[in-house]
C-alpha cells in the first residue's frame, strides 16, 4: 500500500476506535469524552499502547490486561469495517468533499447498526443531525440536488409514517427518521432502492431465523441495520442496479 491508502486505512481505524465508543455510551447516555476508556468489568483505564486500533485487540488475544476479562470482537470489528469502509471510499471518490462526506455517512450508518443491534432503537442524536447534513451536503457539494434529496428525506419519511401507522407498531421511529436521512444523502431513487434491498436482505434472514431458530414471528429482527446495508449497497452500486432493473419492467 502507498502512504495515502495507507493514511486513509489507518485514520478509518482511529475513527472506529471513536466509533465503540458512540455504540456504548449514546444508548447508555454517557458522555463521550469522559471519562476515558475503561476497562467494563475491571473499570481499570486503557493506556494508550492498549488502546491502537485493531491491533490491540489481536496483541492481548482479546482479555483486559489488568483482569484479563474477554473484550468483545466488536471492537476490532467495528475498527476494521470503517478503515475498509474508508478505504474503498478512497478508492471511489479520490480524497473529495464527497469522500468526506460519505465517510461521515458510513460511520453513522454503522454506529446505528450497532446500537440497533444490541438495542432495537436508532438514536435521535445521530439520525436528525443526519437529516440536516445530508441535505446540505447535496445542496453544496454531492451528486443528488438539493429538490431530489429533499424529495428523498420527505418520500422516506412519509412511507414509512404511513407503513408504521398501518402495522400499528411494526414500524420503529427510529426506522423513520434513518430513511429520511438515508433519503437526505441519496436521493429519492437509490432511497427506494434501499427500501427494496432492505426488505429483502430482512425477509430472507427473518425466514431463516424462523426456520433455524424457530423463533415465532413476533420475534421482531432489528430493521436499522438491513437499511444501514441496502443503504451502502446503492451508494456503490445503485445506478447499475437502477439501470438493469429499468430494463427488466
Ligand atoms: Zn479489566
Amino acid at each position: 500500500m502507498t502512504f495515502v491508502p495507507f493514511t486513509v486505512f489507518l485514520f478509518g481505524a482511529v475513527v472506529g476506535s471513536f466509533l465503540n465508543v458512540c455504540i456504548y455510551r449514546i444508548p447508555r447516555k454517557e458522555s463521550l469524552v469522559f471519562p476515558g476508556s475503561h476497562c467494563p468489568a475491571c473499570n481499570a483505564p486503557i493506556r494508550f499502547y492498549d488502546n491502537i486500533p485493531i491491533a490491540s485487540w489481536i496483541f492481548l488475544f482479546g482479555k483486559c490486561r489488568t483482569c484479563r476479562h474477554p473484550i468483545s470482537f466488536q471492537y476490532p470489528l467495528v475498527e476494521a469495517i470503517n478503515a475498509g469502509g474508508y478505504l474503498y471510499l478512497y478508492f471511489r471518490f479520490n480524497l473529495s468533499g464527497p469522500m468526506v462526506l460519505y465517510a461521515l455517512f458510513f460511520s453513522a450508518l454503522l454506529v446505528i447498526t450497532f446500537i440497533d443491534l444490541h438495542h432495537k432503537i436508532i438514536p435521535d442524536v445521530i439520525s436528525l443531525p443526519g437529516i440536516g447534513i445530508g441535505l446540505l451536503a447535496c445542496l453544496f457539494v454531492l451528486p443528488p440536488d438539493f429538490l431530489d434529496a429533499l424529495t428523498g428525506a420527505a418520500l422516506g419519511w412519509g412511507l414509512f409514517y404511513l407503513i408504521a401507522l398501518v402495522s400499528r407498531g411494526g414500524m420503529g421511529g427510529g426506522d423513520i427518521k434513518l430513511i429520511a436521512m438515508i433519503g437526505a444523502f441519496l436521493g429519492w431513487k437509490k432511497m427506494l432502492l434501499t427500501i427494496m434491498l432492505g426488505a429483502l436482505g430482512g425477509s430472507v434472514v427473518g425466514i431463516a431465523l424462523m426456520i433455524l431458530f424457530k423463533k415465532s414471528r413476533k420475534y421482531a429482527v432489528p430493521f436499522g441495520p438491513f437499511l444501514a446495508v441496502g443503504a451502502l449497497a446503492s451508494l456503490f452500486w445503485g445506478t447499475s442496479l437502477i439501470e438493469w432493473y429499468l430494463r427488466l419492467v
